[in-house]
């Protein structure tokens, strides 16, 4: 299986993505989760993409495609993946064709839809492990009180590009840079609208059926 989940910040990409990685036991490639490791380690990487990603601006294509290529790369890839917000332009999604070719190319693009006022709601609530990167959310799923991740103990913040100011420039971002996407997909008849504003399980539940049905 190699599918890439679309839509914008917030709309459950990275939740879905990790319960369908352990169905299915392929990687989910989050760049993002990526990029915030390198930001933590201090990599010349991180260096670069640290002020463009607390701006809520995009990382430049080169790096993010430099990035990908050498994590499809990766053994575990061979039985699949979940690309999690990659691509994020036009230009990387022609490029994840050609490194894909013919043989490996993506099967079917999973595109999230909720709507502006929702994802602004969850990504102002939305609190994240800064161990495993495990999401909570203070409405509707409340981190531990201690402030410590319930699976791995780590210090739960709120990322700093979840700040309401930085949500709404990720959101312009996303319909001037992302969203195009939406329609190179469809003309390669590989795009699948998912209903994703309902409860995660309900979402779940949508979400294996669409793949079953591939
Ligand atoms: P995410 O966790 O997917 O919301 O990504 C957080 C931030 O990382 C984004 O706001 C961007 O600054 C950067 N980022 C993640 N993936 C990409 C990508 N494919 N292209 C460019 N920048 C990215």
């Amino acid at each position: 299986m190699r599918v890439i989940f679309l839509g914008a910040p917030g709309t459950g990409k990275g939740t879905q993505a990790v319960w369908l990685s352990d169905k299915f036991t392929i990687p989910q490639i989050s760049t993002g989760d990526i990029l915030r490791k390198a930001v933590a380690d201090g990599t010349e990487l991180g260096k670069k993409a640290d002020v463009v990603m607390k701006s809520g601006g995009l990382v430049s294509d080169d790096l993010i495609i430099a990035l990908v290529r050498e994590r499809l790369d990766q053994p575990d890839c061979r039985p699949g993946f979940i690309l999690d917000g990659f691509p994020r332009t036009i230009a990387q999604g022609e490029s994840l064709d050609l490194m894909l070719g013919r043989d490996g190319a993506i099967q079917s693009v999973i595109f999230f839809e909720v709507s502006e006022a929702e994802i602004v709601r969850r990504l102002t609530s939305r609190r994240t492990c800064s161990g495993c990167a495990r999401n909570y959310n203070m409405i509707s799923d409340p981190p531990p009180a201690s402030g410590l991740c319930g699976s791995c103990g780590g210090r739960i913040i709120q990322r700093p590009d979840d700040s309401e100011e930085t949500v709404r420039k990720r959101l312009q971002v996303y319909d001037e840079k992302t969203a195009p996407l939406k329609e190179f997909y469809n003309k390669q008849k590989k795009l699948y609208i998912l209903r994703a504003e309902q409860p995660v399980e309900r979402v779940r539940e949508e979400l294996a059926a669409l793949l079953s049905g591939l």
